[in-house]
């Protein structure tokens, strides 16, 4: 008999969820504190190992008649000068080796097109999550509003400050970084051309580094400035910034670079949040997933990409295993963690790597990219199958 599962958050890694299961024939409802799924959020990477799992959801077309492909690819810039320090292509060199692109996407075109692939009538708006225990007839759930429910196993996908994770591992509250991001959207008729292709291009820089690509079918273009936090703690993508902070972080950067934040009018900022790892996922036929389980730093651009790969390996689980789901859950775990932590430590890396100020080590950086190529050795995560590691 098919488990009833209960998802808590209906973010990334909780839709993803939903879908997976609901394609694997397993019912699962899910619980999101907020009243509505708002466009809240910025731009996202959608490596090929998310972007083939969204294939097999029946959503990539629609999500590509948004998203930008990566088609030109990666190019990494000097802050001072501008000069690029390593650029590859990935068209269709990146689809003929892992057989889908890499895409540039709003955060909010992702969640529309993974909400699409959930019954409309598994969506439970405006249920916070407050409490949970083992009962007599499964996990017992309550609800800020005073509602209950009652489920064989449970997701927690209820993000860096997850509740779910106080109850499988007395998760504490993560801490601040020390790092804050800055994020704007420009309209790509406020920006130079150069921006407009469909290139991720990193700037790197003493104790600061910035990415931009288009998104929403070249229509917008995404900015993510990394710097210190100098105090700021809110963690919100309602918060608001100073754009003359943003400014003032850059200045005396690349006229390019000067030129693409002087288009933007509105800033998001937000603190980066870090918490170390959880001595386990899964308790019982509870788990986490996505952010509630590992967290990362941005720098690799591979939260999405992760939380939609434990969806489809904890789908993977339960669906053989549906007679015992803390069975399925224990191998969910077992499977993630070894590679969710190497990708983990992978972004934290990058934070130093990036961020070098000039001197030997920022040379010997830029002369190391002259012999890279990422899309070959980051093989091991973009052509990676969530579903075939769970078969
Ligand atoms: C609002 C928001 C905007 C973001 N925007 C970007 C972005 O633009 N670019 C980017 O790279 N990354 C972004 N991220 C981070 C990125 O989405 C995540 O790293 C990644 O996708 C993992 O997703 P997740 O589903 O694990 O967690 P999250 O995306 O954090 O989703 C968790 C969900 O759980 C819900 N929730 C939390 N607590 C409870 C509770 N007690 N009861 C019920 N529901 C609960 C939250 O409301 C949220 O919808 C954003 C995260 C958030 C929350």
């Amino acid at each position: 008999m098919s488990p009833r599962v209960a998802v808590v958050g209906g973010g990334i890694g909780g839709l993803a969820s939903a879908a997976m299961l609901h394609r694997a024939g397993i019912e699962a409802t899910v619980y999101e504190q907020a009243g509505a799924l708002t466009e809240v959020g910025a731009g996202l990477v959608v490596s090929p190992n998310a972007a083939r799992l969204l294939r097999r959801m029946g959503q990539l077309d629609r999500f590509a008649e948004r998203a930008v492909p990566l088609r030109v690819g990666w190019e990494f810039r000097r802050w001072a000068d501008g000069r690029v320090l390593f650029s590859q292509r990935l068209g269709e060199l990146c689809e003929r080796r892992y057989g889908e692109q890499c895409y540039v996407a709003h955060r909010a075109d992702l969640l529309d097109v993974l909400r699409a692939a959930v019954p409309e009538a598994s969506l439970r708006l405006g249920r916070r999550l407050v409490g949970m225990r083992v009962g007599p007839d499964g996990v017992e759930l309550d609800f800020g509003d005073g509602s209950r429910a009652v489920a064989d196993a449970v997701v927690g996908a209820d993000g860096v400050h997850t509740t779910v994770g106080r109850f499988v591992a007395e998760a504490g509250p993560p801490r601040l970084s020390g790092l804050c991001a800055y994020r704007c959207l420009v309209p790509a008729d406020r920006v130079p051309a150069f921006a407009l292709r469909p290139v991720q291009t990193l700037w790197l820089g003493p104790d600061h580094h910035l990415v931009h690509y288009p998104i929403r079918a070249g229509a917008l273009v995404n900015i993510v400035a990394f710097g210190p936090a100098r105090g700021w703690q809110a963690e919100s993508w309602s918060a608001e910034g100073r754009i003359e902070d943003l400014r003032a972080e850059f200045a005396g950067w690349a006229d390019e670079l000067t030129a693409l934040l002087a288009g933007a009018d509105r800033v998001g900022r937000w603190a980066l949040l870090d918490r170390d790892p959880l001595p386990r996922w899964t308790r019982g036929p509870v788990a986490l997933l996505g952010d509630a389980a590992h967290p990362m730093f941005p720098f690799f651009a591979q939260g999405a990409a992760q939380a939609i790969e434990d969806a489809a390996v904890l789908a993977g689980c339960l669906a053989r295993r549906p007679d015992d789901p803390a069975a399925a859950v224990r191998r969910y775990e077992a499977i993630r963690r070894p590679r969710v932590g190497r990708v983990q430590a992978l972004s934290r890396d990058r934070q130093q790597s990036n961020h070098l100020p000039d001197g030997p080590a920022q040379r010997a950086r830029d002369s190391s990219f002259a012999g890279e190529d990422p899309l070959t050795h980051n093989g091991w995560i973009y052509g990676y199958d969530a579903e075939h590691a769970a078969s």
